[in-house]
């Protein structure tokens, strides 16, 4: 079965479409089973089990960790709520003691765990589908669990990276199965006119948003900080 356990909906800074329109085309190209993991912002478990049953598709809670540009990366899926420890230990200790997992993301890019094995995630991604760089640095280091995920931030980056497990009908089996290593990274990256058009979309997204900034005082975004080093978005 296929499962894609990295994907972003516009609830991420720079994702662009919305969590129906990435659902439907997640469906549409085979998957059985996705993680939702909006950068900092935790899809709770209620709207999870609500999508998983208004869509006939395994929906699983998750969340990117980590401040988009600047610091390295952590997915966690299947936690109730946001760790907000100041460093990566802690928060692998939370993830694991709250029955969720974790996974190393394009661990070789700039904002990627390069020492993964170390910190004894509980997988890696072998292939991660917009980071093509990566993907060509990276070599196992252990036995760390290998998948595949899209990392997509638009529907039509679906499809094109994902992982083969035996079985994907609950959270657990799918979880389970992640620990055991029960799974294969499948696919390869997202074709680079697919990525150029992302990239176009939010840099023609972000000259808007300076141009309200310049000509509607006040409006335009909204006042962050970050709590702690990994940078998890807190609203002042
Ligand atoms: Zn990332
Ligand atoms: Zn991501």
């Amino acid at each position: 079965m296929k499962i894609d356990l990295h994907i972003h909906t516009n609830n991420s800074n720079d994702g662009i479409h919305d969590l129906k329109t990435m659902i439907k085309q997640a469906k549409k190209v085979g998957l059985k089973a996705i993680a939702i993991t909006d950068h900092n912002k935790l899809l709770s478990f209620k709207k999870a089990k609500d999508l998983t049953k208004q869509y006939n598709i395994l929906v699983i809670p998750g969340i990117e960790i980590g401040k988009i540009r600047f610091l390295n990366h952590l997915l966690a899926l299947n936690i109730h709520k946001v760790p907000t420890y100041n460093n990566i230990i802690d928060i692998l200790d939370f993830i694991i003691n709250n029955g969720g997992v974790s996974i190393a993301p394009h661990p070789f890019s700039k904002i990627g765990f390069h020492n993964y094995s170390y910190y004894q995630f509980n997988a890696v991604e072998a292939i991660n589908g917009i980071n093509w760089l990566c993907n060509r640095r990276y070599k196992s280091q252990s036995k760390i669990p290998e998948i595949a995920n899209s990392d997509a931030h638009a529907a039509y980056m679906l499809g094109y990276t994902w992982t083969e497990i035996e079985s994907a009908e609950t959270v657990e089996q799918v979880l389970e199965n992640i620990r055991k290593g029960l799974c294969k990274p499948r696919g390869t990256f997202v074709p680079n006119h697919l990525t150029l058009k992302l990239f176009l979309t939010l840099s023609k997204r972000y000259i808007i948003k300076k141009f309200n900034i310049f000509n509607k005082k006040g409006c335009g975004y909204e006042n962050t900080s970050y709590s702690n080093y990994l940078g998890i978005w807190t609203r002042i």
